[in-house]
């Protein structure tokens, strides 16, 4: 994600703080339990306890997610009414893998009515509680089993009281924002990138409408006066990297290196206008893999959206940004470029290699700050160091504001920023920059290189990024990290002491 400049930070609000512990049930307290008492009174006492909203344990974000099973692929199916003030009609079908025995299990979902809900092919009983979905199916899931669920159910594209994010109304329909916690506004799921699985996405749409999402079509069938629009995964992918674009569009196909297929996805009437800007794609996607290796993914495209979200986003196969990013002349070529290539960037940082848990966020941010920055520098001349020694100045009052990079603060109520402040962006791309110092550029280069290739289509950490950094250099980097990624304050710029950090408590200039 990036916040475009004009904007002020429109991004998602905290969700209120639940007060309910979380609560799980290990097969060992299972089993405990069923010596103590009769098979029929285990599930009496499971059918009494409370629902219970349930989480992964995020730190920032501790009711996101669910235990006891792993998502392998979603099938969502949605019916666009014509109309984005209206809800759409969806099913979602969900197959998972049990990790534990279940006598019920936890969706993330917290915006649209649910009509019924199918736990493998037999229905189930649900309730709410706070943003999960709690189903009841008629026999406990045993752990090590595959299960599907289907949710028959509404989603909503106007937002619920406080909760922005979801699903995006457009001038001409709809598109999708899902970073970091607004998927379960749109269709139930296990809304973690911890979690990441297949999708299939079908969309029917009226006459005159066209839908695309992630990855490549996998059909489209006319009925009647509308149509459906099957597209396909060929890469696991996290819930908040969901992509449906609804509208009155074109796609416009070319291709990207090595035979990439590439399509973006603009509004019919500015496809000419905007033309130039999509022409720059496949030359962006060479740049990348010049610096990092190839492609992750099976396809690439920019969807232009006439929209003002106030950021850009990386939805995978296909990111998400604002139309007048391109049309407003007062921003510069080469700044519109350097956004581009942030968001393309983040396939490989962030998409293909996804963050483990959302303090996480710094190695998606701060690598596609990098990218950005020295693309500017390749290409425009606009210097990195100069950047960098801009964003020094700059960062202990980003750390004051929003914590060190690798332990950002949580989102605070009434802060549409959320998550995504400085101290994750250029605080970030900074602390890369004095490892790329520490190190040495052909260390650094390989580094990164190695990292999206060992972790392609998976998730890591933090600890992961710094284990593999020390590996690669053959040098014990722990004081280095623990200095640069959790210090309060911006530690010495190696190579660079004359680099100052302005005291956040006094103003600048004194
Ligand atoms: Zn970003």
């Amino acid at each position: 994600m990036l916040l475009t400049p004009r904007a002020q930070a429109a991004r998602p609000q905290a969700a209120a703080p639940h007060t309910a512990s979380p609560r799980t049930r290990s097969p060992r307290r299972l089993r405990a339990t069923a010596l103590l008492a009769s098979a029929v009174s285990v599930c009496l006492l499971a059918a009494s306890a409370p629902a219970a909203p349930l989480g992964v344990g995020d730190r920032l974000f501790p009711y996101l997610g669910n235990p006891g099973y792993d998502v392998a692929s979603y099938d969502l199916s949605f019916t666009y009414p014509g109309s984005n003030s209206k809800p759409l009609q969806a099913v979602t079908t969900i197959d998972a893998w049990t990790t534990t025995n279940l006598d019920r299990l936890n969706l993330d979902f917290a915006h649209g009515k649910v009509e019924s809900v199918e736990v493998d092919g037999e229905s189930a009983s649900y309730t709410k509680a706070g943003d999960d979905l709690v189903v009841t199916p008629r026999e406990p899931l045993v752990e090590g089993s595959w299960t599907r669920i289907t949710v028959r159910h509404t989603s909503d594209p106007v937002s619920a009281d406080g909760q922005d994010g979801g699903w995006v109304r457009t001038k001409d329909g709809l598109a999708m924002a899902n970073q970091a916690d607004a998927a379960h506004l749109v269709f139930p799921c296990n809304d973690h990138p911890s979690d990441k699985a297949m999708f299939t996405i079908r969309v029917t749409a009226p006459d005159g409408y066209t839908a695309v999402a992630n990855g490549l079509p996998a059909g489209v069938d006319r009925v009647g006066r509308a149509t459906t629009w099957t597209y396909r995964t060929q890469h696991p992918m996290a819930t908040e990297l969901t992509q449906v674009s609804i509208g009155r569009s074109s796609v416009v196909h070319r291709d990207g290196p090595n035979g990439l297929p590439v399509r973006d996805v603009v509004p019919t009437k500015d496809r000419k206008v905007l033309e130039p800007w999509l022409a720059k794609t496949p030359d962006q996607i060479a740049w990348m893999e010049s610096k990092v290796g190839p492609y992750p993914f099976e396809t690439y495209g920019v969807l232009m959206a006439e929209a003002t979200t106030g950021f850009e986003l990386e939805t995978q196969t296909l990111s998400l940004f604002e139309k007048d990013l391109f049309t407003e002349p007062a921003y510069p070529k080469w700044y519109v470029e350097s956004i581009m290539v942030h968001e393309l960037s983040h396939q490989w940082f962030g998409d293909s290699v996804s963050p483990r848990a959302w303090s996480d966020l710094w190695l998606n941010e701060g690598h596609a700050t990098w990218y950005e920055a020295l693309y500017a520098q390749e290409k425009a001349g606009r210097s990195m160091e100069t950047r960098m020694k801009a964003a020094y100045g700059a960062s202990d009052s980003w750390r004051a504001a929003g914590g060190p990079p690798a332990r950002p603060k949580a989102p605070a109520p009434g802060q549409k920023i959320s998550i995504f402040r400085p101290n994750v962006y250029d605080g970030a791309a900074l602390a890369l920059y004095a490892l790329r110092e520490e190190i040495g550029r052909s260390d650094f280069e390989r580094l990164e290189r190695t990292w999206v290739e060992l972790h392609r289509d998976g998730t890591a950490t933090t600890a992961d990024f710094e284990q593999l950094a020390a590996e690669i250099s053959g040098r014990d980097l722990g004081d280095f990290f623990k200095a640069w990624l959790y210090g309060e304050k911006t530690p010495p710029m190696p190579g660079h002491p004359d680099w100052k950090s302005v005291d956040p408590g006094k103003k600048a200039g004194k």
